[in-house]
C-alpha cells in the first residue's frame, strides 16, 4: 500500500473547431488582400479585376456568390431564383451565439440570404442553370435553404431543358441544422439523380474549399467535374484525417493537382480560363461543334489514325451504364 499521493488526473479540454468553420489558414488573409504564397499586396478594385487570382503567383483567392456570377455570366442575363428563402430554426440551435443572431449576422456581412445564390444565366450566349457559394456567410455551408436552392436550380434546369453549373465553395454540412443539415446531401443527390435521367449535363466547378457535405454530395456527382488550381477538396480536413487514419498524409493531400491524379476531378482550370471553357462545353453538350484553336479543320478521322490515337490508352473497366442513372 501506497502512501504516495494519487497524481491527479489532467483531463484537457481542446475546443476544436467544427470542419465546416474551419476556413483554411489562407483564408485569414483574404481581408487585407495580400497573398499568403507570395505576400504581394492589391487593392480590392485590382484583385477584383484580375477575377482574385494573384498576378505574381497565380494564387487563387476565394471568390464570392455574386462576383462569381460576375465573372461567369454574360453581362445583364442573370435572372435570381428562389430568392427570399430564410433558415428556420426549429432546433432552437445555439453555439456561441443563437443561430438566427448568426444567420443575421452573416447576412449583414454578405448581403445574401444564405450561402448560395441560383438562377438562368447565359454564358458567351450558352444558357444555363447557375448556382455559386458564398464562403462568407457561415462557412459557406449547407444548410435546408442551399439544400433547397440546390434543388430548385435542378429545377430551372429540367424546366428549361438545359445544363446546370454549380460553383462549390464549402465548408459543408452546417452544423447549427443538425439533421435538417445532414439530409440535404441526400435531397441535393436525388436532385442530380432526376438531371442524369433527363438526361441534362450537370458542371461542376469546385474552388477552394469544397469539403463535407458540400462534396460528399452534388459537388461530386457532376458529369463534368472541373477544379480551380490549389482548391482543398476533401470530406474531412487533414488534422482530422491524420488523426483516425494515425498515417502521415502526402503534402498534397486533398488538393485539386492529388484528386486530378486520382481520378475524381476531370480537368483543373485557372480561373481566366474557366468562363471560356465552360462556354466551350455548353456549346458542345448544345450539339454545336468544338471550336478548334487552329484554322486547319482536323485530319479526317480514318481507321489507322484511331488506331494510333488510342495506341497506348488502357481501358479501364466501368459499371454498367445504368448504374449511373443515365439515359441515353
Ligand atoms: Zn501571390
Amino acid at each position: 500500500m501506497s502512501t504516495d499521493e494519487p497524481s491527479p488526473i489532467i483531463v484537457e479540454v481542446v475546443h476544436a473547431q467544427a470542419e465546416g468553420d474551419q476556413p483554411p489558414s489562407r483564408e485569414r488573409t483574404r481581408s487585407n488582400n495580400t497573398c499568403p504564397r507570395c505576400s504581394s499586396h492589391y487593392r480590392d478594385d485590382e484583385l477584383q479585376a484580375e477575377l482574385r487570382v494573384c498576378r505574381t503567383c497565380g494564387y487563387h483567392f476565394v471568390v464570392g456568390a455574386l462576383e462569381r456570377i460576375a465573372q461567369l455570366a454574360d453581362p445583364g442575363t442573370f435572372e435570381e431564383a428562389a430568392s427570399g428563402l430564410r433558415s428556420a430554426d426549429p432546433l432552437a440551435f445555439v453555439d456561441m451565439i443563437p443561430y438566427p443572431e448568426r444567420l443575421a449576422a452573416a447576412t449583414a456581412a454578405t448581403g445574401l440570404e444564405d450561402a448560395m445564390v441560383v438562377g438562368r444565366a447565359e454564358i458567351d450566349g450558352h444558357r444555363c442553370a447557375l448556382a455559386t457559394m458564398e464562403f462568407e456567410f457561415v462557412g459557406g455551408s449547407m444548410g435546408s435553404v442551399v439544400g433547397e436552392k440546390f434543388a430548385r436550380a435542378v429545377d430551372l434546369a429540367l424546366e428549361d431543358s438545359m445544363p446546370l453549373i454549380s460553383v462549390a465553395s464549402s465548408g459543408g454540412a452546417r452544423m447549427q441544422e443538425n439533421v435538417l443539415a445532414l439530409m440535404q446531401m441526400a435531397k441535393t443527390t436525388c436532385a442530380v439523380d432526376a438531371l442524369n435521367e433527363a438526361g441534362i449535363p450537370f458542371i461542376s466547378v469546385l474552388s477552394h474549399p469544397s469539403t463535407g457535405g458540400v462534396m460528399a454530395s452534388f459537388a461530386a456527382l457532376g458529369d463534368v467535374i472541373i477544379a480551380e488550381p490549389g482548391a482543398f477538396m476533401a470530406f474531412a480536413g487533414r488534422r482530422v484525417v491524420q488523426q483516425t487514419t494515425r498515417e502521415q498524409l502526402p503534402d498534397d493531400f486533398g488538393l485539386s493537382e492529388s484528386n486530378f491524379r486520382f481520378g475524381l476531378v476531370d480537368m483543373i482550370v485557372p480561373r481566366h480560363e474557366l468562363r471560356g471553357t465552360l462556354a466551350r462545353m455548353l456549346r458542345l453538350f448544345a450539339g454545336g461543334e468544338f471550336v478548334y484553336p487552329v484554322e486547319e479543320p482536323p485530319a479526317p478521322i480514318t481507321q489507322s489514325r484511331i488506331a494510333r490515337l488510342v495506341r497506348g490508352v488502357r481501358w479501364r473497366p466501368h459499371g454498367p451504364s445504368s448504374t449511373n442513372g443515365a439515359s441515353s
